[in-house]
């Protein structure tokens, strides 16, 4: 439990530096309420291990994912937030003000919290999957490609991220072998088509993946038809997952209401939690439509819903 004493106050705490962090603070910092945020684990969040945005309205000739979320950073600093490095790692909901604890040390009283603390992805739960992790075991193709320039590698998968990171993939590597749990690809039509058009990617229908094998470094895989029971064992240098996100929730566990997934509850067509004052946006609250656009939006609405909250409550 936090203690009441010695700890800073502030009207706006925002946890999280996606787009819809930094779009909370640009507005909130706007409406003078002089907003904290913290960055958390990853600054920028996860359009930093992308490449290329195509679909972010205003930038018309595309841009970088990292090169945008700072950006987006510049944005919000320019408008006066208050932008910090640190991860939120407790929080005490019971009562107000809020209490949110900072790298398991210091904590923060805040009027009110918005929070934007997005997803992470998801791995298969393999035990070799985790024990090469870093050694040829990766979530990033991005992050981690580079690497493997001119080795086999694979990647599981079947959406629009692992899409996208095997054509990542396949102009670095020899081969992308694609693992695809069913017969058929979630991914948007274009990118399936991008993906089928491409020589060096091959794709595995019906594919599960039973180890990943390698002493000290990933030499091979070992796959199974799902339909034929067949097996197969094929070397590669590095195991890509892209098989979606979990949100990134747990420290909120007990005191907000969530689905089975941990996506955070906010009432439909709000930001607002089963807390009053506590309020969610971007990936974090939404699982069906993931974009930058769309938790930028959220974001916008969470720090008007903040503005609003705060208003009523009479603190400026
Ligand atoms: P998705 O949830 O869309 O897809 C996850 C994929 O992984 C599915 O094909 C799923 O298979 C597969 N999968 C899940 N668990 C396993 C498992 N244990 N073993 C094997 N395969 C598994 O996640 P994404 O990250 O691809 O995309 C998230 C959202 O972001 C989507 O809305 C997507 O459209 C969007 N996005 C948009 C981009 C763009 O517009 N440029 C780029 C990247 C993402 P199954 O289909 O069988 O369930």
């Amino acid at each position: 439990m936090a203690t009441a004493t010695e700890n800073e106050r502030v009207h706006c705490l925002i946890i999280g530096s996606g787009p819809a962090g930094y779009t909370a603070a640009i507005y909130a910092s706007r409406a003078n309420l002089k907003p904290v945020l913290y960055q958390g684990i990853q600054p920028g969040g996860q359009l930093t291990i992308t490449t290329e945005v195509e679909n972010y309205p205003g930038y018309a000739d595309g841009i970088q994912g990292p090169e945008m979320m700072v950006d987006f950073e510049k944005q919000a600093k320019r408008m006066g937030a208050d932008i910090r490095y640190g991860l939120a790692t407790k929080v005490d909901f019971s009562s107000q003000p809020y209490k949110v604890q900072i790298d398991e040390e210091k904590w923060i009283e805040a009027d009110s919290v918005v929070i934007a603390t997005g997803a992470s992805a998801k791995w298969l739960g393999l035990e070799s999957e985790q024990r090469l992790n870093g050694y040829g075991v990766s979530a990033c193709a991005v992050c981690d490609g580079f690497f493997f320039r001119g080795k086999e590698v694979a990647i599981v998968g079947a959406g629009d991220t692992a899409a996208e990171e095997a054509l990542y993939l396949s102009k670095l590597c020899t081969t992308v072998h694609m693992f695809i749990r069913r017969d058929a690809m979630r991914a948007s039509k274009v990118m399936q088509e991008r993906v089928f058009n491409t020589a060096n990617i091959k794709v595995y229908w019906n594919t599960d993946t039973e180890e990943v094998i390698g002493d000290k470094h990933v030499t091979s895989v070992k796959i199974k038809n799902n339909k034929t029971g067949e097996k197969q064992e094929i070397p590669i240098g590095g195991f890509f997952v892209a098989i979606g996100h979990q949100p990134n929730s747990d420290i909120f566990k007990g005191w907000l209401d969530m689905d089975e997934a941990g996506y955070i509850k906010t009432i439909p067509g709000t930001s607002k939690t089963n807390i009053e004052g506590v309020f969610a946006a971007g990936d974090v609250q939404d699982k069906i439509y993931r974009q930058a656009v769309t938790a930028a939006g959220s974001g916008c609405m969470a720090a008007l819903d903040a503005e609003r909250y705060l208003g009523a409550k009479g603190i400026h």
